[in-house]
C-alpha cells in the first residue's frame, strides 16, 4: 500500500474528514478529501489528535508506507515518566537537575560513572523517574512543531527571591501549549530575601493557581543548592505520573525520539535517544531522521551496558552511519535493507524541501527562479 488518503487517513484516527482537513489547514498544508498524505503528515496529524499510531512497512514496494493502529489496552504497561525543567536563567534548573541526579546517585548506585547522554532516571520508592537535561528549550520547541511529544511533566523553577522573570512566563505558556501538567518548583528557600508566597501570587496571574489557594498546581518549595524539599518534588512527580497513567507498550519494535547526537572521533556517530515505545535492543536496525544502522552498543546514563531498554528509558547507541539531528524521530525495522530504504527515501525528500522543490515543481519552474 502506498500512502493514505485524507478519507482514508479519518478513518484510521476515528476523525471526520473534515475535522482532519482544518486540522490539516491550521498546519499550513491545503487539502482534498482524495488527497495522499506523506506519512509524515499522517503521524503529525496523529500527534495532533493524540492517537496512537504505528508505521507498518510494506515488503516490496518502494513506496513502503503503511500506517495501522496499535495497542490494545492490556499491552500498556506502566511506564515512568519523562520530566523537562524550564524557567528563567539562573533560576537554578541546572543546579536542580544535578542535585536530584546526585542525590539519588549517592543513595544507590554507589560507584557508578554517570554519563551525560542528555536524560537520566532516578529511583524513589522503587519507582522511575525520567529527567531530560538537554539544556534550552530548542529541541523541545522542534519537536513540538513536529507534534512529536517527548516529555510528559514540566517542572517550572522560580527563584524566590526573584520571582516571576519573562521566561517564567514562557516557560509556562510553553507547557500550556503542549498540554503538559506542570509542577512549580519554588527554588532558593535558603535565600533570606526568599519570597514563595509572592511566586505563588505572581503565578495565580498567569492561571497557575495553588492547591492550598483552591487552585490545582502543585507547589513545591526547595533548595537545590542545598538539597532541600527534593524528594518532596520528585514525590509530587510520582504523583503526578499516578494521576495521569503513564502506558506504553513494551513488547514490540521500538520507537522515540533523537535527545542529542554528534561525531565521536572514536566511536562514529553517537545518538543519545528516548525510547517511547516498545524495546530497543542490541543488533536492531533502524532508522533516526535521514540515517539509519543496526545498534551496536547501548549505554544507561550510569555508564552501564545495556542490551534492551524499554519505553522512558534514555540511552545513548552506537552504530549509526551518520549523525541525526535532535528531535528526530527513530524507529526500529525488521532489518537493515528496509531501514537503509526509508533512509534513503527520506534523505532525497529532505533535500528537495530544502531545496524548496515540491514534487509538482517542474525543472523549467525551477531555473524561472535561478
Ligand atoms: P539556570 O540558569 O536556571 O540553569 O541556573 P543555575 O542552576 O546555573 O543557577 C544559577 C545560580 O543560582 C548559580 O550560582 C547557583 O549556584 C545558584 N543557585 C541555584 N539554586 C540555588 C539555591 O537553591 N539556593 C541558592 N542560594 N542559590 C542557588
Ligand atoms: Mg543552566
Amino acid at each position: 500500500r502506498g500512502n493514505s488518503t485524507v478519507g482514508e487517513t479519518a478513518k484510521l484516527l476515528h476523525k471526520d474528514a473534515s475535522e482532519v482537513i482544518k486540522k490539516l489547514i491550521a498546519l499550513g498544508v491545503m487539502a482534498t478529501i482524495n488527497q495522499e498524505l506523506d506519512i509524515e503528515t499522517i503521524l503529525l496529524l496523529a500527534g495532533e489528535f493524540g492517537v496512537e499510531v504505528e508505521v507498518k512497512i510494506a515488503v516490496e514496494d518502494d513506496r513502503f508506507e503503511t500506517i495501522e493502529e496499535v495497542d490494545e489496552e492490556a499491552d500498556l504497561l506502566e511506564r515512568p515518566p519523562v520530566v523537562t525543567i524550564m524557567g528563567h536563567v539562573d533560576h537554578g534548573k541546572t543546579t536542580l537537575l544535578d542535585a536530584i541526579r546526585s542525590t539519588n546517585v549517592s543513595s544507590g548506585e554507589a560507584g557508578g560513572i554517570t554519563q551525560h547522554i542528555g536524560a537520566y532516571q532516578v529511583e524513589i520508592n522503587s519507582k522511575k523517574i525520567t529527567f531530560l537535561d538537554t539544556p534550552g528549550h530548542e529541541a523541545f520547541t522542534a519537536m513540538r512543531a513536529r507534534g512529536a511529544q517527548l516529555t510528559d511533566i514540566t517542572i517550572i523553577v522560580v527563584a524566590a527571591d526573584d520571582g516571576v522573570m519573562p521566561q517564567t512566563v514562557e516557560a509556562v505558556s510553553h507547557a500550556k501549549a503542549a498540554g503538559l501538567p506542570i509542577i512549580v518548583a519554588v527554588n532558593k528557600i535558603d535565600k533570606p530575601d526568599a519570597d514563595p508566597d509572592r511566586v505563588k501570587q505572581e503565578l495565580t496571574e498567569h492561571g497557575l493557581v495553588p492547591e492550598e489557594w483552591g487552585g490545582d498546581t502543585i507547589f513545591v518549595n526547595v533548595s537545590a543548592k542545598q538539597k532541600i524539599g527534593l524528594e518532596g518534588l520528585l514525590e509530587m512527580i510520582l504523583l503526578v505520573a499516578e494521576v495521569n497513567e503513564y502506558k506504553a507498550n513494551p513488547n514490540k519494535r521500538a520507537r522515540g525520539l533523537v535527545i542529542e547526537a554528534e561525531l565521536d572521533k572514536s566511536r562514529g556517530p553517537v545518538a543519545r535517544v528516548l525510547v517511547q515505545h516498545g524495546t530497543l535492543k542490541v543488533g536492531d536496525a533502524f532508522v533516526a531522521g535521514n540515517c539509519f544502522g543496526r545498534i551496536r552498543a547501548m549505554v544507561s546514563d550510569k555508564g552501564r551496558r545495556l542490551k534492551e531498554a524499554g519505553p522512558s528509558t534514555p540511552v545513548e547507541i552506537t552504530g549509526l552511519t551518520e549523525v541525526p539531528k535532535a528531535g528526530d524521530p527513530f524507529m526500529v525495522f525488521e532489518d537493515e535493507r528496509k531501514a537503509r530504504s526509508i533512509a534513503e527515501k527520506r534523505a532525497i525528500t529532505q533535500r528537495q524541501s530544502d531545496l524548496g522543490v515540491n514534487t509538482r515543481v517542474t525543472l523549467d519552474d525551477l531555473f524561472q527562479h535561478i
